[in-house]
């Protein structure tokens, strides 16, 4: 898609994450610092409908964009507290349930190994994953 080609040209994390938004394999993702045109990134995922909302800071922007679908699972998730903000927060954003459920209570200090990073999206992966490990191959599949 020409839209995602111009987006890749100014960030490729960006592009891929919103490859994986349009075919729902990751619906809500969000960028944090990001350093460039952001209304020119927020025109393009619209006309790929999506929604975006944009915070800045100085000029530094965080980009948080998802399937309408995705944002509204967000929406609630942010609005309840604690525990089940996290985890209902991970599966917002597509991670597996055994992971955001582990890291949610990693934050709580209920649990006491820190969850490794899987790159290169960044997402928490619990100790012994299985869901992650298929989850990366979908990634890497659109990844090229
Ligand atoms: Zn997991």
């Amino acid at each position: 898609m020409e839209s995602v080609l111009k987006l890749k040209k100014l960030d490729e994390r960006l592009a891929l994450l919103v490859t994986l938004a349009l075919k729902k394999i990751k619906q809500v993702s969000k960028i944090d610092g990001f350093e460039g045109p952001d209304e020119v990134v927020k025109k393009i995922l619209e006309k790929l409908g999506l929604e975006v909302k944009i915070k800045k800071t100085g000029c530094r922007s965080d980009i948080l964009f998802g399937t309408s679908e995705g944002m509204t699972k967000y929406k609630m998730a942010n609005s309840l507290k604690g525990k089940e903000r996290i985890y209902q927060l991970g599966l917002a954003f597509g991670y597996p349930n055994c992971c955001s459920k582990y890291f949610s209570e990693f934050i709580m200090g209920e649990k006491k190994e820190k969850p490794k990073k899987l790159l290169p999206l960044e997402h928490f992966i619990c100790p012994g994953c299985k869901k992650s490990n298929e989850l990366l191959k979908k990634y890497k599949k659109e990844d090229n």
